[in-house]
């Protein structure tokens, strides 16, 4: 076998997103971000994202920026929520990789980097195959992915899988801050085989094997973490949070920016909260997977009403599960909780988030610490009451009290009281104390994407380091 180096080819990037809303949102604005500093790319959609896509016609404004799609190999009507990812993910690998490679190899000019998904393992064989440098992006929060990959040490050392009874057990090596219930959703499954397992294993065998890891994150905010990551990849690239670095990147802060939704965004929630005062309303979301029982649906509807904060809850259709009264059927809904909506509330099916974060009159986000959610709510400097669902929300969640004392997690709860109660916190008792950290994270934040800041030089590194990339034609026998 014998390799030989291509001169110079001008940079193409494949960018290679999860095909799900928030994967595609942040990888679209690197991807905008790459087009304006010149670079060619090519984003890869699935038919099913790229078919909601409300705004893909804006990114004719580049013309070195095109979509290609492929099939994520689910039937149409499949909701692909949160409890599905695994399907998903099977399902791409079985059908999408033949056309992946295909879009890959096809490039003109050829592709001389791609982005993936750093949950796309089979990314790295197809790229190795084809020739074309491999960076990974991993959309959700180096924390979480730093404790996803601590899993095949928890496995050696016999501490994995754990009961129930254990999760309060402080886990070795974190100072404290992170307990059994503190680690990825993943770490519950109680079986070292579930396909699950077997693939973070895989993820941490693949991560090296990539030139370099791209994060959307800040240095101020996860420092430690990422000289971490540097023992696993030699180039860590923090260019986070990429919706602020987009704005300050885009010439005279172009107001005209792309909605990255897949769902329609219900904009009467801006004159909601027009009518209300400074601070008053926590804002509620599950973000775009996290479904919940009707159960867990009323405790926290009583919660909120119960709280007596003003509310906006943007309540994806589909989201709610299991027996008992529809949500959305009025008829249904018992009279204290629809007197408290109406007079403090405000419900709509999917929300203008960026903008409701940055609303004067938001004080607070209830939110399942979903990493996109989590960096919103940090930029607009809004604390948060954290109820997370799945994957590395349990450690986003932690970090947020925790760490960054930014709010508090209600990890494990969904009780009407304990909601109620921690509402209460977060927009009263400890107003002042939260606010005035999450201000302050809020103005690093700013700093680091602006020019002179960490992500905004990690990002033109980032640039130098794609332009320098060289095809690999390796010749095989
Ligand atoms: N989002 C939105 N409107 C909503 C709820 C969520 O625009 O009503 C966006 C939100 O701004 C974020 C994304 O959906 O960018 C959700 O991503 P995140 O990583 O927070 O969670 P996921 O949906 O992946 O669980």
């Amino acid at each position: 076998m014998g390799k030989q180096t291509s001169p110079s080819p001008s940079p193409h990037v494949v960018i290679f997103p999860l095909p799900l809303q928030g994967p595609v949102k942040c990888m679209l604005k690197l991807a905008e971000m790459l087009s304006l500093a010149g670079i060619r790319v090519t984003f890869v959609n699935s038919h099913h994202v790229h078919r909601r896509l409300p705004d893909s016609g804006y990114f004719s404004k580049y013309p070195n920026f095109r979509f290609e799609t492929l099939p994520d190999g689910l039937p149409d009507d499949n909701p692909r929520t949160g409890d599905q990812i695994l399907e998903l993910l099977q399902a791409m690998e079985a059908v999408s990789r033949p056309v992946f490679r295909e879009i890959l190899s096809s490039g003109s000019p050829a592709a001389t980097c791609l982005i993936a998904e750093g949950v796309f393992v089979w990314a790295a064989g197809v790229a190795a195959d084809v020739g074309v440098p491999l960076l990974y992006f991993d959309t959700i929060s180096p924390c979480g992915l730093w404790g996803l990959l601590s899993l095949p040490n928890l496995i050696q050392s016999g501490e994995f899988p754990f009961t129930d009874e254990e999760l309060d057990e402080v886990v070795a090596g974190t100072d404290g801050v992170m307990r059994r219930r503190d680690l990825p959703s993943f770490c519950r499954i109680k079986d070292v085989n579930d396909p699950i397992i077997q693939l973070v294993i895989e993820e941490a065998n693949h991560i090296p094997l990539a030139q370099g890891l791209i994060f959307n994150t800040f240095h101020h905010l996860e420092a430690p973490i990422l000289s971490q990551m540097l023992t696993i990849s030699p180039n860590i690239y923090a260019v986070g949070p990429l919706h602020a670095h987009l704005k300050s990147r885009l010439p005279g802060g172009d107001p005209s920016i792309a909605s990255d939704s897949i769902w329609e965004e219900d904009k009467s929630c801006i004159s909601w909260l027009d009518k209300q005062p400074p601070k008053s309303v926590i804002y509620v979301s599950i973000g775009s997977l996290a479904v919940m029982t009707r159960d867990q649906l009323y405790e926290i509807w009583h919660g909120l009403v119960d709280s007596g904060s003003r509310f906006l809850w943007a309540r994806r259709p589909g989201s709610v599960f299991g027996p008992g009264p529809r949500p959305d059927d009025d008829v249904i809904v018992p009279l204290d909780l629809a007197q408290g909506t109406k007079e403090r509330g405000c419900v709509v099916g999917w929300a203008p988030q960026e903008e409701v974060l940055a609303h004067p009159s938001v004080g607070g986000f209830l939110t399942h610490s979903g990493w996109n959610s989590t960096l919103e709510s940090v930029v607009a400097g809004k604390p948060m009451v954290c109820w997370p669902f799945h994957a590395d929300q349990q450690v986003n969640s932690r970090y947020v009290e925790e760490v960054w004392g930014l709010g508090l997690d209600m990890k494990d709860s969904c009780d009407r009281v304990v909601v109620a109660e921690m509402v209460r916190e977060v927009m009263g008792s400890r107003k002042d104390e939260f606010s005035e950290r999450a201000s302050e994270m809020a103005k690093f934040a700013k700093m680091s994407v602006s020019p002179g800041g960490s992500s905004f030089l990690d990002f033109d590194r980032l640039i130098e380091d794609i332009k320098t990339m060289k095809i690999l034609h390796v010749k095989k026998y």
